[in-house]
């Protein structure tokens, strides 16, 4: 099944990193490309390394509530960027956020796929920009078996996955790197307008070969190397941390290795990366 649905996926959707140098190619680079500007390759940094997001269509909650947390435990800990935002996109005005729409689809690709239209900046869109148009502006669109059935692991993968072009990187396999070519990974050719970060990654989360079949959406060390090269750390940042009183005494410690059972409780994106961090540390 896995197998099916890797292979599935690969006609469809899908990293060392690149960073777009232009956008505004939609997901699937094998059939479109639009014309550039130069707005069009502003990445994030240029916002404070704010990405706003919002969804466009009402429902989905369970797989909403994926995607949120998968993106958020993997580039959001992970580099300096953070994702604003997670409500329902407004109807009228000129805001502007990468407008995640979502749809119904069946049972292939284990439930789940996506496609993202255009990389970095480029991408935000406000509901005024649909104006007198037929349909509402979208960034993105997710789709998903509308049972509940979706495999938690491959909408992780797909908000990880498209966030990742919403941050500005292409597809790892048409990357110069990916010198074994359709032996590893079928391309169409080199991503033009893109800047490599770091060197070839066949496991990328952004490489449709990658080794989890785009069925998990784990970040690379090398997809972390990357994404820090453009948008850097979180520098003390307070994500939801509160400020206590003076004289509150110091929570205790949690471990690396606590932290990593936690995780693989939880079924978190995070949990291998803590895993091998507890293993690095002597523990288990
Ligand atoms: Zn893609």
């Amino acid at each position: 099944m896995l197998a099916i649905a890797s292979k599935r996926v690969r006609t469809f959707v899908l990293l060392p990193l690149l960073i777009a140098g232009v956008a505004g190619a939609a997901e699937n680079v094998r059939t479109s490309t639009q014309p550039l500007t130069i707005k069009n390759v502003q990445n994030w940094t240029e916002n404070g390394n704010i990405v706003p997001v919002c969804w466009e269509s009402p429902g989905f909650d369970r797989e909403k509530a994926i995607v949120k947390a998968a993106v958020r435990a993997t580039w959001e800990r992970n580099s300096g960027i953070s994702f604003t935002g997670w409500g329902d996109c407004p109807r009228s005005g000129s805001d502007k956020f990468v407008r995640v729409a979502t749809a119904s689809q069946d049972d292939n690709n284990a439930g789940a796929n996506g496609a993202t239209f255009g990389y970095g900046m480029a991408v935000l869109k406000s509901a005024s920009d649909g104006e007198g148009r037929l349909l509402a502006p979208r960034s993105m669109i997710m789709t998903f078996n509308p049972d509940g059935s979706a495999d938690q692991g491959r909408v992780e993968y797909i908000g990880v996955h498209e966030f990742g072009h919403v941050l500005g990187f292409v597809h790892e396999q048409d990357t110069p790197g990916n010198a074994e070519g359709p032996a590893h990974c079928d391309s169409p050719g080199n991503e033009p307008n893109a800047r490599s970060l770091t060197t070839y990654d066949r496991d990328s989360v952004m490489n449709y070969c990658n080794k989890d079949g785009n069925m998990l959406g784990n970040l690379t060390a090398t997809d972390i190397e990357g994404v820090q090269a453009v948008y850097g750390v979180h520098t003390a940042k307070a994500l939801g941390r509160v400020k206590l009183p003076p004289g509150t005494p110091a929570a205790a410690p949690v471990s690396i290795c606590d932290a990593a059972k936690s995780a693989r409780a939880r079924n978190s994106p995070a949990a291998p990366g803590l895993e091998r961090q507890c293993s690095a540390a002597g523990g288990h």
